[in-house]
């Protein structure tokens, strides 16, 4: 369940993901055009390039790369031109063809870009073509993949970065560690909506100057999205809605159609037979599609986290004491943190959502508020329904104690960040900073293997001296 932006509102503000939150980029219009900047990152610009080349060198010997300089000279004569486009830092970029059949396209963080040749005998000008190398250049441009990877890392080590240890070495270790190999689900590749709407503006913004109608972007997309063959574009890039009035709005905002705009090319044309006289390419992507586009259901079915341990360990924190599975992780600090097993997190757009484990919460109550554990409950619940609308109580279970304390117990049902339905069974325990709050999670199918080691966490928790 999506439970931390609703706390984090309410937490003070040294909770991670607030912080997070005001970090992010927000649009804004200056003059005409849409100005967007690079989100929240803890690499430099350099770490992009070097991260990306090192990537790089893994995808060529993990894919079949076409090899062939005509193609290959053409895509980095049109690419460049395209990304010299691009506002903000400016990134080396270079352009390779994949002997692949499959439609698709990716760019690695400092620019390294990769277009698998399906999509270029997809194609029909050379603006559609332009459209989705201007697109991946916005990702480029404003570094969504190393954005994802650092909202992943603070994920995974929020009190490393809040105390400031992770430098040099801590964080050159995490960039061999993402540097090591090249695979298609990386967490560079995996971009959220909001990400695909601004590789959109920027796409649009970089087609317009370049003289290509921008809308053959947004068609193009579109045409693959509803077309009769598969791509696998869309399982890292994923489809906004009204991706064709989005670009006719930012078009609107640069101004109008002066010039003639030329949207297909001799140059174009002559490659496209190129690739036509070559061998066909081996349907390596589309092999990939049938096993590879996976319901999120059935991915956590294949990825599913161990169960929980039966060995325990301890967690103190300023306000309680615990004891929890050892095979699971502690992810957050004092007032916010989440206990979990490997693979209990997923995202969901830009927010990291917990699937399995536990959540506790401190929720703080304003001094001089008149409310009670009753009140304060229903007053959370509340709010917790807002931000999961889905979410529905299936059964009031009263009080119950918690380390002696008089604590409330009520069990939810609610979507699943894993597919399907999930269980939350929400404690509540009135403390004298405020409302501590438990959020035991487990999909519904697994629930009743998780319901011991859920027991076991509430049993131990020690409040003495807290
Ligand atoms: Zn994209």
């Amino acid at each position: 369940m999506a439970i931390h932006a609703r706390f984090g509102k309410r937490l003070a503000s040294r909770a991670v993901f607030v912080g997070m939150g005001i970090l992010m980029s927000l649009p804004f219009v200056y003059g005409q055009r849409t100005v967007l900047k690079p989100g929240f990152n803890l690499f430099s610009p350099q770490q992009d390039v070097e991260l990306g080349r090192n990537v790089a060198q893994d995808a060529e010997k993990q894919l079949p790369m076409l090899n062939n300089s005509r193609v290959d000279d053409y895509l980095n004569r049109l690419g460049k031109r395209l990304a010299a486009y691009a506002p903000g830092d400016k990134y080396p970029y270079q352009f390779r063809c994949v002997n692949d059949s499959s439609i698709n396209a990716f760019a690695l963080p400092g620019g390294f870009l990769y277009i698998h040749r399906g999509l270029i005998e997809a194609a029909d000008n050379e603006a559609e073509l332009a459209g989705v190398i201007g697109h991946e250049i916005g990702h480029v441009a404003l570094r969504h993949g190393t954005n994802q990877a650092s909202k992943a890392q603070v994920y995974q080590a929020p009190l490393a970065i809040l105390g400031g240890v992770l430098g040099g070495d801590s964080m050159g270790a995490y960039l061999a560690q993402l540097g090591a190999s090249f695979a298609v689900n990386s967490v560079l590749l995996k971009y959220s909506r909001d990400a695909e709407r601004q590789a959109d503006l920027i796409g649009t913004q970089i087609l317009f100057d370049a003289n290509y109608d921008p809308l053959y972007m947004a068609s193009f997309f579109e045409k693959l999205n509803t077309g009769s063959r598969g791509t696998d574009f869309f399982s890292s890039h994923p489809n906004p809605d009204n991706r064709i009035d989005h670009v006719r709005a930012e078009i609107a905002r640069i101004g109008s159609y002066s010039r003639q705009r030329v949207n297909d090319t001799r140059e174009f044309r002559d490659i496209k037979r190129l690739l036509d006289s070559l061998p066909p390419a081996p349907k390596q992507g589309q092999a990939q599609t049938s096993s590879g586009e996976r319901s999120p259901q059935s991915r956590q079915q294949e990825a599913r986290p161990p169960v929980p341990s039966t060995k325990l360990r301890s967690f103190y924190s300023e306000y309680l004491k615990l004891r929890y599975p050892e095979n699971w992780k502690v992810f957050g600090h004092e007032m916010e943190f989440t206990l979990t097993p490997e693979g209990g997190i997923f995202r969901n757009g830009d927010d990291s959502v917990i699937a399995y484990g536990v959540s506790v919460s401190l929720v703080e109550i304003p001094a001089g508020a008149e409310t009670d554990l009753n009140d304060a409950t229903d007053r959370l619940m509340e709010s917790l329904r807002q931000s999961n609308p889905a979410m529905r109580l299936i059964r009031d279970q009263g009080r119950l104690r918690v380390d002696g304390k008089t604590g409330l117990s009520r069990i939810y049902e609610n979507e699943s960040p894993a597919g399907g339905r999930e269980i939350d069974w929400i404690v509540t325990v009135m403390r004298p900073k405020g409302l501590m709050v438990f959020v035991f999670v487990a999909p519904e199918r697994y629930f009743g293997e998780y319901e011991r080691a859920f027991e076991k966490v509430l049993d131990s928790v020690d409040f003495t001296n807290r």
